[in-house]
């Protein structure tokens, strides 16, 4: 099965590399997120200090790790990547954090999945620029503290909640990514299709734009493959039928929502009347990854207004039944 919104792509994919802006006046959208960061970012270096800690959180595909990238850039310091993940022992983090340099940026994707011995080691590092760490075992173990350079961390996180309260509060800087708008995307769309030497029309990019679930990465994917039905199918420019053609074939609807999107929405309005229904419920009816559903999917969904959350669960709204074209049987009559 064809999977359009996913992070697979995220690294090591050397034509979205080639896509990412470098500095904040190339970074398109986001303006408060911009404008705050712009003006911390010129203080930090007017003192000559490593910028305060930076939390990003917004659905995956939306720009945290390319921001990330532009605050190194604008600091004029090194970028090293990794995730929440990827940090298995409090070892990890150390070695990590010993290598850096005075204010460069350390990204941790996936900032919300540390495991706890690791999170309770970075406190400390965020806090004092040093490392509490535990050497030897049993009664000749003891604690050695390990100096660290002044630097910034900058955490990402689809969901701000599921970040502990203490980590949550070692973060100077709290940004919140938002969905992207139409102008905005059609102008990502129309970069992104000079990358790649391909034509696109007006129309062509906007009809991208509009079916790209406000969200920069799927609409440079998306167009990937519209550029492919353009190149076999047409005489390789990009216009509005070439693209609905391809988005089509993707199974992709008017709105931009995908098959897994209208199952969510059919399960619960066949299976559950319409909600309320728990997350589990909705995931094991049709076999998607709870976490699925709910980092990628269901934001988009709610941004839309077809999916409410309730104390009880997920429900649909009529305007989910009218978009499926399904009569709402717990609508009120008048
Ligand atoms: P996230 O880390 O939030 O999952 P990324 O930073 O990896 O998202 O962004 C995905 C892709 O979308 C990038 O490769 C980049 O090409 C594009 N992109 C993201 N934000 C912007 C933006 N503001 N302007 C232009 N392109 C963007």
């Amino acid at each position: 099965e064809m999977r359009i919104v996913g992070k697979e792509e995220q690294l090591g994919d050397s034509w979205q590399f080639s896509l990412r802006p470098r500095y904040l006046k190339e970074y398109i959208g986001q303006t408060d997120a911009k404008n705050n960061l712009k003006v911390y970012i010129q203080a930090a270096k007017e003192r000559q200090e490593a910028l305060d800690h930076v939390l990003l959180y917004g659905p995956p595909g939306l720009g945290k790790t390319t921001l990330a990238g532009i605050i190194a850039n604008e600091m004029g310091v090194n970028f090293r990547i990794t995730s929440g993940p990827a940090i298995e022992r409090p070892g990890d983090l150390a070695a990590l954090l010993t290598n850096l340099q005075a204010h460069d940026v350390l990204f941790i994707d996936e900032i919300h999945r540390l495991s706890r011995s690791v999170e309770e080691v970075l406190y400390s590092a965020m806090e004092d620029y040093s490392l509490d760490i535990i050497v030897g075992k049993g009664p000749s173990a003891r604690s050695v503290r390990i100096d660290l350079p002044p630097f910034t961390l900058v955490g990402a996180t689809t969901k701000a909640g599921a970040l502990s309260g203490p980590l949550r509060d070692r973060f100077g800087i709290i940004s919140h990514l938002e969905y992207y708008k139409q102008e905005e995307l059609e102008f990502i769309v129309k970069r992104a299709a000079d990358v790649l030497n391909t034509t696109i029309t007006e129309t062509g990019a906007s009809e991208i734009a509009r079916r790209s679930r406000g969200t920069p990465r799927i609409a440079n994917r998306l167009l990937k493959r519209v550029r492919d039905v353009a190149q076999v199918l047409g005489n390789g420019v990009i216009t509005d039928v070439i693209a609905d053609d391809a988005l089509e074939r993707l199974d992709i609807d008017q709105i931009g929502l995908d098959r897994i999107d209208r199952r969510v929405l059919l399960a619960i309005i066949d299976k559950f009347q319409g909600g309320p229904v728990g997350i589990d419920t909705i995931a094991a009816s049709i076999s998607e990854e709870r976490d699925t559903i709910e980092d990628v999917y269901e934001p988009y969904l709610m941004q839309l207004g077809f999916l409410v959350r309730t104390s009880r669960g997920r429900m649909a709204t009529q305007l989910a039944y009218d978009h499926l074209g399904i009569v709402n049987p717990n609508a009120s009559v008048n």
